[in-house]
């Protein structure tokens, strides 16, 4: 099926706004990508599924982008269908100690929601970047806590555009991992989150120090994708890196920050081949000098060749 046959069947259904060649470096935090051929930005859930099915149907490639904090993107773009959540579907409804939020919502948002509301367990996501959804598959954290900590369940659509819903035991939660991480075609529509009772000031205030001592340690002011590499266990990423010498290294626009070196900044223009070079580069020279295989964090998305 051709794509101007697909596409205009797509624009016969109640889907949301559609957007054709969407340059795709202005949805991610590394201001890198080239365009979407199709990009559908869904208002509501049943939106999301009726896609969701479509692309299943059709055999389309469809990629789900949340606030695209956490993605490397090719710069010849993306073929098929780009979902983008986060600028829709940001319902968050809060019942005692229990927050149930669509993934849209922005993940700083909903720990703001939480502490005014005397909930704690979200005080690590103050300054993670993206949407709910995005942190869910990505089980993001910091300081020691990673979302998986506060999850009770997490419902997402199947690729027959079915909602199903499942216990976080069900969804293999561990460091920067989950089910969702490994079957993408699984979208997430909302999660509950079970937090605990705490006093609010106290929670604003843990979170307040969070931010701060981020604004001091990370190169907020240039864009980046967070951390480049996972840490292997019981070492630091960023100390590997240091040592071999790699702090300042530059290929093209995309350096290795100065001020924290598992950060990869874009100078300006960098393209995504100049990032993967420099990743690839610190990685040799993290397993020649202390046999360790950096994993990379951010994740990289590109046409099947
Ligand atoms: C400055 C900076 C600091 C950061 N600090 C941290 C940190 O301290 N800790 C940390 O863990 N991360 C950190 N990150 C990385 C990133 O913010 C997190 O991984 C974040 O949770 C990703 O969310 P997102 O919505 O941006 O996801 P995206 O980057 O848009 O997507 C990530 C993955 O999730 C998938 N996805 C997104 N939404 C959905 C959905 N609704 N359903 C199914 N799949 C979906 C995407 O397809 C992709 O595979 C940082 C990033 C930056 C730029």
């Amino acid at each position: 099926m051709s794509t101007k046959d697909w596409l205009s069947q797509l624009q016969t259904l109640d889907i949301g706004e559609i957007r054709l060649a969407e340059p795709l470096k202005n949805h991610t935090t590394f201001k890198i990508g080239g365009p979407a051929e199709v990009m559908i930005l869904p208002k509501e859930p049943n939106q999301l599924c009726t896609i969701v099915s479509f692309a299943h149907k059709h055999r389309l490639p469809l990629r789900i982008l949340g606030g695209g904090s956490n993605l490397l993107i090719s710069d010849d773009g993306l073929s098929g269908i780009v979902l983008k959540l986060g600028g829709q579907m940001k319902t968050v409804v809060i019942d005692d100690e229990r927050i149930m939020a669509e993934s849209g919502v922005p993940l700083p948002f909903l720990a703001t929601k939480a502490a005014e509301h005397g909930l704690s367990g979200l005080e690590f996501a103050a300054g993670i970047p993206g949407s709910l959804g995005g942190a869910v598959v990505m089980n993001a954290g910091a300081h020691g806590q990673q979302l998986s900590d506060s999850i009770e369940t997490v419902t997402y659509c199947d690729v027959y555009g079915q909602k199903q819903t499942i216990a976080a035991t069900e969804a293999a939660f561990c460091y920067r991992d989950s089910l969702f991480k490994h079957d993408q075609s699984l979208v997430i529509l909302s999660v509950v989150l079970r937090l605990k009772k705490g006093n609010s000031a106290a929670i604003k205030e843990q979170m307040l120090q969070y931010k701060q001592s981020r604004q001091q340690k990370q190169p907020l002011n240039y864009p980046s994708a967070g951390s480049i590499f996972k840490n292997p266990p019981m070492q630091a990423a960023a100390a590997l890196i240091e040592a071999v010498g790699a702090k300042g290294w530059q290929i093209g626009q995309a350096k290795v920050s100065e001020l924290h070196s598992n950060f990869i900044v874009n100078l300006g223009n960098a393209s995504a081949d100049d990032v993967r070079l420099l990743m690839e580069k610190i990685k040799n020279q993290v397993h020649k000098q202390f046999q360790i295989n950096l994993e990379p964090e951010v994740l990289f998305l590109e046409d099947d060749k």
